[in-house]
């Protein structure tokens, strides 16, 4: 199973009488293409914090019963497709730690390459853990250092003590920080409410509360938002690293990461794929949802007709039964139809965002083929995926990478089609606008910018080894 990244909100309103629960609810929803696993909300108001999570949709997990209880005006949200630990409620997140000076609840999204080692050393030293998550030893580590720093130097301490991908807030008393791993590798950005201050995962959610976008919360950098006021201190100086991934699938197309509008860069990529890979057809149409934009961005390149081939049904959950092999071409149908007028005859152009395990369309190619279609091009928004992500995706382990042990030609071959064109990596990196060393392409070349035993790194990314070690 593919894993989507995580999506954390944080939220402080000005007053203390209002009411901040509502709020990061409607966030979260507008996050829930980030997780739909797990989902958790945590509140202060004033005197305690109250918390409520549970497996599921946002909306499976709240209701307004739930709601009217968590009071107070500040608090952290969290929905979870898991990257690490197994998949179980002691898992949720907002994560809480309780400790002589109060409680601390904590929601992370990326993935951290060295809690094993600091669990371990924080087990030597007798704490006690209650899930398998990296982000329990983030929080005991985080307790730790507050009781020998003021604030942001117990932050600065943590970050010098975590490798891997982090954007996290934490709700601590009536304070909500917020902090980006030095390579700012998962996106976080802020957001300007009407009556106070918010963090978010990605831009939308702060549309989704009318507010208004301040800016990406920059690599290495501690926000903290206290009644409904905001401070910021950069932690460390890097090269960034932004994952790749964010803009090629994960992100919503609606959102706005480090200035550029992820719809434009879609619509981008579809013109690069087109120019680097045209083909004789007559209809340009996306594998739905997630081939859309980079399928209209082929269509005004190459100018072929846009029309759509196949239908999604977006209804069909994760609770939906696995039927008995007679059923199967069933379920197939239920989630993924044909519009067979638009295929019968035609050459086409399917245009879909990625190829991992190569299922979907191996799948695809098939069922158009059976509508009838002519002719099958299949044309992909991100260079073949050859390597696992460490950092937050999780997408598959390297053997059932399909372009991990094939070349381009094996897999058309699998796939059954007529052509396959996969954006090369300068081309994808042209219609990002990003340079190269910005970004962190571990999955299309292997090269990680963390170090990752029996990995190849980017040493010109590595430019936080000094800072890691750097143990005041
Ligand atoms: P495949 O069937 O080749 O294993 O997966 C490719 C399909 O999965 C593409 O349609 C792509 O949109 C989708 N995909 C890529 N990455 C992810 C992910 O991390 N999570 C989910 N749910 N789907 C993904
Ligand atoms: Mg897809």
């Amino acid at each position: 199973m593919l894993r989507d990244a995580c999506g954390v909100i944080g939220i402080s309103l000005r007053d203390p009488s209002s009411s901040v629960a509502k709020s990061i609810y409607y966030a979260l929803h507008s996050l829930q293409h980030r997780g739909q696993e797990a989902a958790g909300i945590s509140v202060h108001d004033g005197k305690a914090m109250r918390t409520h999570r549970g497996m599921g949709l946002v909306s499976e997990v709240f209701d307004d019963a739930q709601i009217a209880l968590l009071r107070g005006s500040v608090g952290i949200g969290h929905v979870r497709y898991p990257t690490t630990g197994e998949s179980c409620i002691e898992n949720a997140q907002p994560l809480l730690v309780k400790y002589r000076d109060g409680g601390i609840a904590v929601a992370h999204n990326g993935n951290l390459v060295n809690t094993r080692a600091l669990r371990e050393q924080l087990e030597a030293a007798g704490d006690i853990f209650h899930s398998t998550s990296d982000t329990e030893v983030v929080a005991h580590l985080f307790v730790r250092e507050l009781q020998r720093h003021d604030l942001v130097d117990a932050v600065r301490a943590l970050t010098r003590k975590l490798v891997g991908s982090y954007s996290m807030v934490f709700l601590y008393g009536n304070t909500v920080l917020a902090v980006r791993d030095p390579l700012g590798i998962k996106p976080l950005c802020i957001g300007k409410l009407e009556n106070g201050f918010m963090v978010a995962s990605e831009s939308v959610a702060v549309d989704t509360l009318t507010g208004k976008l301040v800016r990406d919360v920059k690599p290495g950098e501690l926000v903290v938002i206290r009644e409904g006021e905001i401070e910021c201190h950069v932690l460390s100086h890097n090269t960034p690293a932004h994952c790749i991934f964010e803009y090629i699938y994960f992100a919503r197309p609606d959102s706005i990461m480090d200035g550029r509008l992820v719809y434009d860069v879609r619509v981008n990529i579809g013109g690069v794929l087109a120019e680097e890979h045209p083909a004789d057809a007559d209809t340009v149409a996306p594998i739905p949802d997630s081939g859309i934009t980079l399928a209209v961005g082929y269509h005004q390149r190459s100018g072929i007709r846009y029309r759509e081939c196949l239908m999604k049904n977006r209804y069909v959950g994760r609770t939906f039964i696995m039927p008995d092999q007679s059923m199967r071409e069933t379920a197939v149908r239920l989630k993924l139809n044909t519009i067979r007028p638009n295929i019968d005859g035609h050459k086409l152009v399917l245009v879909d965002d990625s190829i991992v395990r190569g299922t979907t369309s191996v799948r695809i190619v098939k069922m158009v083929r059976d509508a009838g279609a002519k002719s099958v091009h299949i044309r992909i928004g991100s260079p073949p995926i050859v390597a696992p992500c460490y950092l937050g995706i999780d997408m598959a382990s390297r053997d059932e990478l399909i372009a991990a042990h094939k070349t381009i030609a094996g897999v058309e071959a699998v796939l059954d089609a007529d052509s396959l064109g996969y954006v090369s990596l300068d081309g994808l990196i042209r219609a990002i606008g990003i340079p190269k060393e910005h970004l962190c392409t571990g999955c299309l070349t292997g090269y990680y910018p963390v170090e990752i035993p029996g990995e190849n790194c980017n040493v010109s990314q590595t430019k936080i080894t000094e800072y890691l070690n750097d143990t005041s």
